[in-house]
């Protein structure tokens, strides 16, 4: 079996790893030169919306699946009458626009903070007036890892805030004062069949994921993710793997985002799960039976920013995971998986190797 993946960084390395093991062929397609997963597979160094490319692609490929949110839904449409496109391009449409996301997420009553559509200047406004401040402004497309965001803390921020990101569709959002943030990552495949990985704990610094843990040891918010994720993965008629990431206050859970790919907050699936998240990826695109979503212990994972240090190549207790890019400030470069037998010991561990690499 041949699939074609479109992106080919990390997250198409690791599903290039995970297609080792299961005897698939990959090919990707990539306009950046040399990228993490040239390792795992012939990439065709062509724009993502590039049509000889993608149409090479959907004659030499089984199946076509993609790793980067920015993929154009119309390039995937084109194809997805040759060939199958998982995830499916709809959800992919979906999640590229937040004002859409939100709107879905509130057709599937999955709790959400309060939001404002802002087109205008005098909506900018109007939404300080009706979400109250603190408001998080953010473009409606595009954004990711906290960039084209906008905190407005005080009404003389608004025009500062329409000033930085109003030449383009905006929404705001009410300020979450959260306890904590989660991610519950599901994968479903073509019969119906669901799997939810255990929730999993995410500290962000600077709106970029810092380090992972799960399990969650809380049953009711374990449950509720369970069930937004299934909402989500049966409503998109969804096959692969999807991210749901959610602020949790008190006993609660409001949606922030899905992406419909395998996801960051997952990687520690690959040594702390009795599947990984990119082989079930796979499994699902491949029409192949889903495997267990189980945790082998408590897992952390740490992300490696800007720079692989000395010290995360001699670590006794992490496996590090180099992805092979050049490092520039900001940069995900790799990252660092443990697994302990309890919790307390998982978190003594997070915590001494993210001193020891930073
Ligand atoms: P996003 O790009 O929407 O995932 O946002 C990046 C990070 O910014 C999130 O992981 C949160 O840490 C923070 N953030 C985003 N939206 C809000 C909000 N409404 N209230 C508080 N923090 C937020």
């Amino acid at each position: 079996m041949r699939i074609g993946i479109i992106g080919a960084g990390q997250l198409g390395q690791m599903l290039g790893l995970a297609a080792r093991d299961l005897d698939i062929e990959c090919c990707f397609l990539d306009p950046s030169v040399a990228p993490p997963a040239a390792t795992c597979g012939e990439v065709i160094q062509r724009p993502f919306d590039d049509a000889d490319a993608l149409a090479r692609m959907a004659d030499g490929c089984d199946v076509i699946t993609y790793e980067f949110e920015n993929v154009p839904v119309a390039a995937l449409r084109q194809i997805a009458g040759r060939v199958p496109v998982y995830p499916p391009p709809e959800a992919l449409r979906l999640a590229q626009d937040r004002l859409d996301e939100k709107r879905l997420f509130d057709e599937l009553d999955i709790p959400l903070p309060p939001y404002h559509a802002i087109d205008s200047r005098d909506d900018m406004e109007a939404a300080a007036a009706t979400l109250g401040l603190p408001m998080v402004v953010k473009t409606r497309r595009l954004g990711y890892d906290g960039k084209g965001q906008f905190v407005v803390t005080s009404i003389d921020n608004v025009t500062a805030a329409w000033n930085a990101l109003g030449s383009q569709p905006l929404i705001a959002e009410q300020w979450v004062d959260f306890d904590y943030e989660v991610s519950t990552i599901g994968v479903r495949n073509a019969a119906g069949d669901v799997r939810v990985y255990p929730l999993t704990h995410n500290v962000h610094e600077h709106g970029i994921l810092r380090t992972s843990c799960s399990p969650v040891d809380d049953a009711t918010l374990s449950r509720k993710a369970s069930d937004y994720a299934h909402r989500l993965l049966d409503h998109l008629d969804y096959v692969g793997v999807l991210a749901l990431e959610l602020f949790v206050k008190g006993e609660n859970l409001l949606a922030n985002e899905f992406a419909p790919r395998v996801h960051n907050s997952g990687h520690w699936t690959i040594e702390g799960a009795v599947t990984s998240q990119f082989e079930n990826h796979l499994r699902a695109v491949l029409g192949l039976p889903l495997g267990t979503t189980d945790a082998r212990g408590h897992a952390g994972m740490i992300n490696l920013i800007g720079e692989i240090p000395d010290a995360a190549r001699n670590l006794a207790d992490g496996r590090l995971h180099d992805y092979g890019k050049e490092p520039r400030p900001g940069r995900k470069l790799g990252h660092i998986t443990v697994v302990a037998d309890t919790a307390a010991r998982r978190d003594a561990l997070v915590d001494k190797i993210d001193k020891t690499v930073t």
